[in-house]
């Protein structure tokens, strides 16, 4: 279906959903009831998933799709109108200043390359990569720090990052799934998936053997290991003990140390990675620079 093929039903569904930013599957079905009433359509909670697919069928043509998943946290089925063009991040571009949009990818690319698939900074860390900006006409730092105070806020305000209760910042559902395919084509195999669901993950239980590429979300760990008396991964059959997390609980504490892992050159935002080195895994300075 082109959008020439949108009824009042669609073009009513579309404007509710791009004002909100990522829904809960239950929130998306409220409204797709209370629009099929405004247009006097009749309503089917059955008819959703494929009324979803009618409207991604006329959004392909603009590179705009709904994309459904679990909240790696709470497990809890959430959609999203996502940008499909990868070479963009228009959604977060149209936002903010080109500054403010700078900050935000040496955050992004912090998390992503966090040693030991940690997913996340500290807010130190945070701070200190703000101190990285640079003025380009006269070389002074960009942000001060309470500008970067205020733009991190803003980010978790917005639902780019959440911020866990030990202070550390990590990436949302709704930046998993709105810069998905950014993500994806900008880290490569820096980004896992779930073994299971083949979604991003950056919250989850892996393998014991280091070797062993399997990842699984925790909602798609207890769904798979639920009637296994001795579970195993299902990648290669060792023991599987659920006790190896990647991506810090809520509760723990993010190192403020920011290492980085190993990456590929010529992939990253910054090409070379954000710390200008392409090298083994470097220790970034934590001390906060106060200006
Ligand atoms: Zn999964
Ligand atoms: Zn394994």
């Amino acid at each position: 279906m082109a959008t020439s093929g949108f009824t009042d039903l669609h073009r009513l569904y579309l404007q509710a959903a791009i004002s909100k930013r990522l829904m809960t599957e239950a929130t998306a079905q409220d409204l797709y009831s209370r629009v099929c009433t405004v247009t006097e359509e009749p309503y089917d909670r059955e008819n959703f998933s494929d009324f979803i697919t009618q409207l991604n069928e006329g959004l392909n043509s603009v590179e705009l799709e709904f994309r459904r998943a679990q909240d790696e946290v709470t497990g809890v089925p959430v959609i999203a109108l996502t940008n499909t063009n990868g070479q963009k991040i228009a959604q977060v571009a149209t936002r903010y200043s080109p500054t403010e949009l700078e900050y935000f990818k040496h955050l992004l690319d912090a998390i992503i390359m966090a040693d030991d698939e940690a997913f996340c900074i500290s807010s130190t860390a945070a701070l200190h990569e703000a101190g990285k900006l640079k003025n380009k006409e006269n070389k002074a730092v960009a942000l001060t720090k309470k500008d970067a105070e205020a733009l991190l806020d803003r980010f978790v305000a917005d639902q780019w990052f959440i911020q866990s209760t030990a202070g550390a910042y990590s990436l949302s559902m709704r930046s998993l799934l709105e810069l998905q395919t950014f993500l994806k084509e900008t880290y490569d195999d820096q980004i896992q998936e779930c073994t299971l669901c083949m979604e991003i993950i950056t919250k989850g239980q892996r393998c014991t053997v280091a070797a062993c590429s399997s990842r699984l979300h925790q909602h798609c760990a207890s769904a798979y290991f639920k009637n296994m008396a001795r579970p195993v991964c299902p990648t290669c059959h060792s023991a599987w003990d659920g006790k190896i997390l990647i991506g810090l609980s809520d509760r723990t504490a993010a190192p403020s140390t920011v290492w980085k892992r190993r990456k590929a050159k010529g992939t990253g935002i910054n090409g070379n990675g954000a710390g200008g080195s392409a090298d083994a895994a470097e220790e970034e300075d934590e001390e906060d620079d106060d200006n």
